[in-house]
């Protein structure tokens, strides 16, 4: 079989660069090597670096009507294309093709936002502050801005990124994982069709090398970080060391409480759903349901029910509900906190590593197949409460009342998403209110907010204080200015020596 290489897209060009390190990439589904990435050196980065800020000041000057149109154009091209993107994810990153499909459209609300940017743009003005005295405030681009990416979502997070950094008037450095690649060059490829001037959107395919060299570059104004916990903080840490502007998302153990008014045979369809879609590689994905009071002795039989029964096969094929598992390393690491789990005296109800690979479809008893897995009985010591294993695993933890279920959750050291089932307003209200995390679900199993509200969590989810896209992403990838201006009939003569105090 024919393996593609996949390269960088600097200053409008696929590119080699200088570097010779690659990396195989992989079809989860079938485990056979379909691609060679290249991962750049810090020269391909300075390259990549030269190329946005060569390009930053035409670009920063264009009108925001125009790069607008830019997105426009984009966003035409993006419905046209987009079920290729969606088949280059499921053939990398193995999710099914409906939910590829999902995340393509996701990504393609945050273009349609960055459409309005000449409205998010404009900027407040005051006249007569003081006699004679007007005041107005603007925003502009920070200059080049770099975004980090995982393999979860190869073209939504970026997408949660660079439509918004590009429309506000920076140049821009996506650094995707290196596990599903592609779908940055055909992103590249729209974008430049769609009349994206040369260096005002690049790729460089890498690992940490390429990332620390984006991190410690002066010219290098602000970067965004969407992965794991431990590298948020450190690209937090390091990012601001050197005096750029992070927001850093990382991981998340995500709860969603059912309490005994719930409607449960919709609970039960939430929880099957947000645990086991994408192989619970999502950050917003379940992986602890709360059981609230007796709830459990009903909700935990109808789940194995269903876990068993998840149709995992070849993403591309039409009818499956999950995929394989991105790697071998991450199937080796859930299976490991599988075992863990058992150790640790958590009752393993339906056991996904029982399941037969050859039954996912043609090609695929080399792939990298789990069943999905339940857990009863887990307890707030144990390590599958405790870390976030990123694989289709649920564990249930059962108690008395909301309360307790509230503080189990303001306990957790993250606080991305969380959801409550239940058909009382009061509870509903109070959850809201009281909970800990960033983004709140009523009845909704994964709140991902929509392109104008803004995506983060709390706590250990989030380092730094803008949230990605919606108006906190505007602001994130822009400055503000105020500017005062009189002219010279309001000038009074002579110096003035105190404190100007308005007149
Ligand atoms: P990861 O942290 O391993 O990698 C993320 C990015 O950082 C990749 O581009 C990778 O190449 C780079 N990277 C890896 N190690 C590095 C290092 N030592 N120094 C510098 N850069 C490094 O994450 P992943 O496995 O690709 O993605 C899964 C994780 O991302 C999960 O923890 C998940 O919860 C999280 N995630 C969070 C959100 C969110 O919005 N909070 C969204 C999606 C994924």
């Amino acid at each position: 079989m024919t393996t593609t290489a996949i390269q960088h897209f600097i200053n409008g060009q696929v590119t080699a660069g200088e570097s010779s390190n690659a990396q195989d990439v992989f079809n989860p589904a079938t485990g056979r090597v379909t691609g060679r990435v290249s991962l750049a050196s810090s020269n391909d980065v300075n390259t990549a670096v030269e190329a946005a800020q060569a390009a930053f000041p035409a670009w920063a000057d264009t009108p925001p009507i125009r790069r607008a149109r830019v997105m426009f154009k984009l966003l035409e091209l993006l419905n046209v294309h987009k079920d290729a993107l969606a088949e280059a994810i499921t053939k990398e990153h193995g999710k099914v093709f409906t939910d590829a499909q999902g995340e393509v459209a996701r990504g393609i609300d945050i273009v349609e936002f960055a459409c309005g940017i000449p409205q998010l743009l404009k900027g407040d003005y005051t006249e007569q502050v003081s006699t004679g005295i007007d005041n107005w405030t603007m925003r502009q681009p920070l200059g080049v801005v770099a975004g980090i990416t995982p393999f979860n979502f190869p073209a939504m997070v970026p997408m949660w990124m660079f439509p918004l950094a590009i429309a506000a008037g920076n140049t821009f450095i996506l650094k995707p994982s290196p596990l599903d690649p592609s779908a940055s060059l055909l992103m590249a490829d729209l974008l430049k069709q769609a009349g994206l001037p040369d260096g005002v959107f690049n790729v460089v395919q890498g690992d940490k090398d390429s990332v620390e060299a984006l991190l410690d570059h002066p010219h290098v104004k602000a970067l965004s970080f969407v992965g794991s916990t431990p590298i948020a903080n450190l690209i937090y840490e390091r990012g601001a060391r050197n005096g750029k502007r992070i927001q850093a998302l990382g991981g998340a153990k995500n709860h969603m409480v059912v309490m005994p008014d719930a409607h449960l045979d919709k609970a039960v369809d939430a929880l099957i759903g947000a645990a086991f879609g994408s192989a619970g590689e999502r950050c917003m994905a379940i992986s602890v349901a709360v059981l609230v009071g007796d709830v459990a002795d009903k909700v935990v039989p109808a789940l194995a029910e269903r876990a068993k029964a998840l149709k995992v096969k070849d993403g591309m094929q039409l009818d499956a509900e999950m995929g394989p598992i991105v790697t071998q390393q991450a199937h080796q690491r859930i299976t490991g906190y599988i075992e863990k789990g058992v150790a640790e005296g958590a009752e393993l109800v339906v056991d996904g590593r029982t399941f037969n690979a050859a039954s996912a479809g043609d090609e695929c008893a080399e792939g990298f197949w789990m069943g999905g897995t339940l857990f009863d009985n887990v307890t707030p010591e144990m390590t599958i409460y405790k870390e976030e294993i990123f694989g289709p695993v649920l564990v249930c933890v059962r108690v008395p009342d909301i309360a307790t279920a509230i503080q189990l959750i303001n306990d957790h050291e993250f606080g991305n998403g969380v959801s409550c089932f239940t058909e009382s307003g009061t509870v509903a209200r109070e959850f809201g209110r009281r909970i800990q995390v960033g983004m709140v679900g009523i009845n909704v199993p994964i709140p991902v907010p929509m392109a104008w509200h803004g995506f983060g969590g709390w706590k250990r989810s989030l380092f730094g204080d803008t949230h990605a896209y919606g108006e906190e992403g505007v602001r994130f990838y822009t400055k503000q200015k105020s500017i005062m201006q009189r002219w010279s009939d309001s000038i009074d003569a002579g110096a003035e020596f105190v404190m100007p105090t308005a007149k």
